[in-house]
């Protein structure tokens, strides 16, 4: 039998996500549970969207919080978009895009993979010429910020491009949204998903999903049915619309109570300000990291602020120097995906991670542990360089 209560170690979680849960989010969640159709309920539902229709930044009607995670909303995305026999352009430069085209798959759809090496953007160019080599193509999918790599892909031109070809844009926000800007109706967005244990900070189990109008027209006109009952959002739309709401599935009550108060969180910062912090710790970390010889991998002007991926040297263990960061410090990092195993350490500084105090105590450790391991002889330089980053900032 067990026993004992589980007494979870103390961590700071600078890794690609879960992030660190602000003390407020961790005590709305240990509010009473009510029924999921309880008018008090419902109530907060209605709060939850229309706080992320602000962080999204959309005015769309259909915006929730699907029961799941990350992946839950990219399958709920493509699942309903697409139908058995349709074309879907995906961006591929990292693990994640390889994932929208198994599910593209899954789900009977063809799937053009349009490849980037891992670390680069998808060209819009190239974007153009396979739109223009291809029969009708129902949706371009693109990951705004590949979560295995560091890289930012730009999406304005893309979504000129999905306009002019009648194509619907879908978008990977899960690490994106609450750390740079999504921006869903100004950058032409049509399906925007993302998750909760990235930069909105709060445990994962709920992934934030918006649709547009012309999205919607086109899920609801489908000749076939959704391959996915949970996740059919015709169904779901029953129980978060006012005046429908009928059951479908159990709201996961305490998980939509945690949302809320993380998009409090979200709000009350404002989000220029949170991009700029998310920016600014990103450029100390990365400043300290050069200090370390740990370049980053992506490209300079597509670096993501809230996931920074950098090259580890071939003479530093890198598996072992993070299970040192971890049990002696306390502190989790991420190793690299797929090819990149071995070679990239993936540091997150998202949400309530992203902060000076993290910053400086990575550093700091890995100062220590790089003289320990003889890879480096003078203390105190990569904190010095994320330290004078701060100075300037903050004269
Ligand atoms: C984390 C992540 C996902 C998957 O989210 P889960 O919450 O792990 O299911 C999908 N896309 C990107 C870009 C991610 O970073």
């Amino acid at each position: 039998m067990v026993t004992r209560e589980f007494i979870p170690p103390r961590r700071l979680l600078l890794g690609p996500g879960p992030s660190q849960v602000h003390p407020r989010v961790l005590r709305a969640m240990s509010a009473p549970v009510i029924g999921h159709l309880d008018p008090a309920f419902l109530a907060m539902m209605n709060d939850v969207q229309s706080l992320l229709r602000n962080t999204f930044q959309t005015g769309n009607r259909f915006t929730i919080a699907i029961s799941g995670t990350g992946s839950a909303g990219m399958e709920a995305a493509i699942v309903n978009a697409v139908e058995p026999g349709e074309t879907v352009l995906v961006g591929v430069n990292g693990i994640f895009g390889t994932r929208l085209v198994e599910v593209t798959e899954r789900c009977g759809g063809k799937a053009i993979r349009l490849e980037a090496p891992w670390g680069s953007a998808i060209d819009p160019q190239a974007v153009e010429q396979v739109l223009r080599r291809s029969g009708p193509v129902k949706a371009i999918a693109m990951v705004q910020a590949e979560t295995s790599t560091g890289c930012w892909q730009p999406l304005e031109a893309i979504a000129q491009l999905a306009k002019q070809h009648d194509a619907l844009l879908i978008v990977d926000a899960v690490t994106s949204l609450g750390g740079i800007p999504v921006d869903v109706d100004a950058a032409g967005i049509d399906i925007c998903y993302s998750a909760t244990q990235k930069c909105l900070s709060c445990p994962p189990g709920l992934a934030p999903f918006t649709i547009s109008e012309r999205a919607l027209a086109a899920v609801t006109r489908r000749r076939t049915r959704c391959q996915s009952w949970y996740l059919d959002m015709k169904l779901v739309a029953e129980y978060w619309t006012e005046g429908t709401r009928t059951y479908h599935h159990t709201a996961p009550i305490s998980m939509l109570y945690a949302l809320r108060e993380a998009l409090r969180l979200v709000e009350e910062e404002g989000l220029p300000a949170r991009f700029a912090r998310h920016h600014l710790n990103s450029n100390a970390l990365l400043t300290g990291l050069l200090e370390l010889g740990l370049p980053p991998l992506a490209q300079p002007g597509q670096r993501l602020p809230m996931l920074n991926c950098v090259t580890v040297p071939d003479v530093i263990p890198e598996a072992e120097v993070r299970a040192r960061l971890l049990n002696r410090y306390g502190i989790e990092i991420g190793g690299g995906l797929g090819p990149l195993k071995g070679k990239v350490w993936r540091i997150g500084l998202m949400g309530e991670s992203s902060t000076e105090a993290h910053v400086l105590r990575l550093l700091n450790a890995l100062e220590e542990l790089f003289i320990e391991g003889g890879w480096l002889t003078t203390p105190g330089l990569a904190v010095g360089a994320a330290s004078r980053i701060y100075s300037r900032a903050n004269p």
